[in-house]
């Protein structure tokens, strides 16, 4: 391996090998020769890894002038231009991921990025022309097809400029952008450029949103924690009923902050609620600029933002849960908000599984900035933060904003409702829920439908009840779900909603030959069903269906939401989606087909889950100047969950809520971490995980309690077995403590057999 180890040493550095490396952490120290003596750290590299001295890519994150063993210590190659040099700030955020969710580095901070800056792709702009004002004049005659361009322009409606190139030249009927360009070069029109996001939502927005003056709710909420702008790190719970005007305080806020030239850092939950708070931000803020990062961007647009942000060519960043990786300048960032911040979506469920929501905190600590938190249903971690703990500052918004009534919220108890059905309605939407629904449709009012179940039916299964046979996942130990699709044989196909495998309808029960029924009702059967009953109604035109089978990507969600919006679309009906931050003036009804669909998880969660989505969904109407009503169909009246959620009793269900947690052990009350271990074979699964669980108790911190293992709720999936060890700490050190060194002691080192979940919130 001749050139490997060159005599000269200009000192050494540890690299983060972006290639997942368990048994190396946090890096593997390489030297640096002559020519590299200047490698710095957030530089990526080429270095030799392993025998066989493969070429591998990482970053530099140390830097030292001695090591002990020099002796075997193998030479970075070269440095790799093609990527921007990692800044320190977003450095020490990914060391502490890496450390906190016991992940490796390298492979953090290539998560960090977006794919396209680690290859250097280009980025994506749109180029919007429009007449120069005052026109340009001129006495020589245009060649036509400059005066196509010039008339086309001069002949739309005012507001409809700036256009498109492209577009333009397809209107004008050009094949070419030629003659566009030679009037802008003429000054005839102006051209700006724009990122392709950018262009998008400045369309989307509002022309222009006047401020709404700030309640004195509002406004103490707004001078309390403005107040705290220059004093370093504080965290803020903000408590607001749904429609209480959280974004308005958030967006005074924000506006503090950038007119002391500092950085605002707003998050939102996934992508379905970026167009809406992107597109009310860039109204309010049409000056600023404003960085976009979301998962539903292509890699160079996500490059673009990026690279602005890394640029410090930004005053407001929004995201969903990874722009909380934004390359942002500690010494700049003013404040960090986390919106919705109990959205489960702020968990990431690969490696590294860390939590927006928390990570946003950490970066508050980093940057000594104020972070906060806005929910109208905190989580109980957040809740317990702000009250018994009280290392938040807990602020409250009890009243819906100016404008907005508070929604009538029913209960209905579908073992009541059942009794009075007449033969022949569906089955799912009981004769309540019905009349509200054909009430509100005769008003011209609209309404949302929640269903969190995705397909036609959750289940196929035998009818002979001696028989009771279930079709399954050969994978998975899950039932299939089926799925309509009318032209298939027998209506549809089955999919394992976990490995994502398909089936063709079985024909008949695999045991006994008898006829199979299609059980639990999905949003696609509930879909059918309303548009045979109610005439107005048809699907794919004023009644839309919202999941994740529906909605592949952003811009089909935009494009329905539009819709809903002016109007067209009367009813949508959807899976938790349709929960989430939606605020539109026309919807007079909501109605929850299930509220029952969570309650009954194996998951500590699962009433806060409950009462999260009840309570999120009913706060979707009432926006408008009619009230609202929610109808809420279960089956458990009783459960406080619930009943509580119907009555907007946040604070007595999280009190109790937060007791029963105490009384179990369970989080937030105490710190948890799950060791789920996987194997093909299940005995080889359950050795593994035995003597595993007797390693960690005999490294464990005295104050760590590990429990199991036992089967994970989904035994199998993706033909592996499954099992899981829980760990609970008082305190985050002593967990870490425990995972640490167990880690250093390669016990969790097979990394697609062993994963570890830090602050876990999915317990399947
Ligand atoms: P939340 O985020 O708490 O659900 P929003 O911020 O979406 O509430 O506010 C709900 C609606 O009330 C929005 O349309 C918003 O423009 C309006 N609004 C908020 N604050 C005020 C105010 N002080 N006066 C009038 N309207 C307001
Ligand atoms: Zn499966
Ligand atoms: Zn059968």
């Amino acid at each position: 391996m001749e050139g490997l180890f060159p005599q000269i040493r200009r000192g050494y550095v540890r690299v983060a090998v972006e290639r997942g490396l368990d048994r190396y952490p946090l890096g593997l120290t390489y030297a640096l020769d002559d020519d590299l003596a200047d490698v710095s750290v957030g530089e990526r590299v080429i270095v030799p890894l392993g025998r066989g001295n493969s070429l591998a890519e990482g970053y530099v994150v140390e830097t030292f002038p001695e090591t002990d063993s020099p002796g075997t210590i193998k030479h970075v190659i070269r440095r790799d231009d093609s990527a921007p040099k990692l800044p320190a700030d977003l450095l020490a955020l990914a060391s502490w991921i890496a450390t906190y969710y016991l992940a490796s580095l390298g492979p953090t901070i290539a998560g960090m990025l977006p794919s396209a800056v680690r290859r250097g792709t280009g980025s994506v702009t749109v180029r919007l022309i429009e007449l120069a004002d005052p026109p340009l004049e001129e006495t020589r005659r245009r060649p036509p097809k400059q005066q196509a361009v010039l008339d086309v322009l001069e002949s739309l409606p005012a507001g409809a400029q700036p256009v498109e190139r492209r577009k333009l030249a397809e209107l004008a009927s050009l094949k070419t952008c030629g003659p566009i360009d030679r009037l802008v070069s003429a000054g005839s029109l102006i051209e700006t450029r724009r990122t392709a996001i950018d262009a998008a939502w400045r369309q989307a927005a509002p022309p222009e949103s006047i401020a709404p003056t700030p309640t004195s709710d509002q406004q103490s909420v707004i001078d309390s924690i403005a107040e705290q702008l220059d004093s370093g790190f504080s965290a803020h719970l903000l408590r607001g009923v749904t429609g209480s005007g959280k974004t308005e305080v958030y967006m005074r806020l924000i506006d503090q902050v950038i007119q002391k030239d500092r950085i605002a850092l707003l998050l939102v939950p996934e992508i379905s609620l970026t167009p809406q708070t992107g597109g009310r931000l860039m109204s309010r803020f049409p000056d600023r600029r404003i960085a976009v990062l979301h998962s539903g961007l292509t890699d160079a647009q996500r490059n673009q933002q990026w690279a602005k942000v890394a640029n410090d060519e930004v005053d407001i960043i929004i995201g969903a849960r990874s722009a909380v990786l934004a390359p942002v300048s500690h010494q700049r960032l003013g404040l960090v908000v986390v919106d919705e911040e109990h959205d489960q979506s702020y968990k990431q469920d690969a490696t590294p599984r860390y939590h927006g929501r928390d990570v946003a905190v950490r970066l508050a600590q980093m940057a000594q900035c104020p972070v906060l938190l806005g929910s109208a249903t905190p989580s109980i971690e957040s809740w317990a933060n702000a009250t018994s703990r009280r290392t938040y500052r807990l602020h409250e918004l009890a009243e819906r904003a100016p404008g907005l009534t508070i929604p009538r919220v029913q209960l209905v108890d579908m073992a009541m409702e059942r009794k009075h059905q007449k033969q022949g309605t569906s089955m799912a939407i009981g004769p309540s829920l019905e009349q509200a629904l054909e009430d509100t449709l005769q008003e011209g009012g609209q309404a949302l439908l929640l269903l969190n179940r995705r397909g036609f039916a959750s289940y196929l299964a035998c009818r002979n009840r001696s028989c009771g046979w279930v079709l399954s996942c050969d994978q998975c130990d899950v039932t299939m779900v089926m799925h309509r699709q009318h032209e298939l044989p027998r209506g549809g196909f089955v999919r394992c909603h976990h490995c994502l495998s398909e089936q063709r309808v079985p024909r008949a029960c695999a045991a006994c030959g008898g006829a199979m029924g299609a059980l639990g009702l999905g949003t696609q059967r509930i879909e059918e069903a309303l548009a045979s009953r109610y005439d107005c109604l048809s699907s794919g035109n004023t009644l839309r269906r919202i999941d994740s089978d529906t909605m592949r990507t952003a811009d089909d969600l935009h494009t329905v939401l539009d819709a809903f919006g002016r109007g067209d679309v009367k009813v949508l009906l959807g899976t938790q989606m349709i929960a989430k931050g939606l605020d539109y003036p026309g919807v007079r009804l909501v109605g929850v087909i299930d509220a029952d669909t969570a309650i009954h998880l194996p998951d500590f969660r699962a009433s806060e889950r409950t009462f999260q989505l009840v309570a999120q969904v009913c706060g979707r109407c009432g926006r408008g100047n009619q009230p609202g009503r929610a109808i809420i169909q279960t089956f458990n009246p009783d459960a406080p969950a619930i009943r509580l959620a119907a009555e907007n009793q946040y604070r007595t269900f999280a009190d109790a809520e937060l007791d029963d947690r105490l009384a179990c052990g369970l989080p937030p009350s105490r710190r948890m971490a799950r060791v789920v271990i996987q194997d093909r074979d299940d005995k080889r699964c359950e050795a593994h995980a035995d003597s595993l669980k007797d390693a960690l108790i005999s490294i464990r911190d005295q104050t760590v309690e590990v429990r199991g293992p036992v089967e994970c709720v989904i035994n199998r999936l993706s033909g592996r077995y499954r099992r899981q060890i829980e760990l609970f700490a008082q305190t985050p050190q002593a967990l870490h403590q425990t995972l640490a060194l167990a880690r250093s002691q390669g016990l969790l080192e097979v990394a697609d057999r062993v994963t570890i979940d830090v602050d876990p919130i999915s317990l399947m």
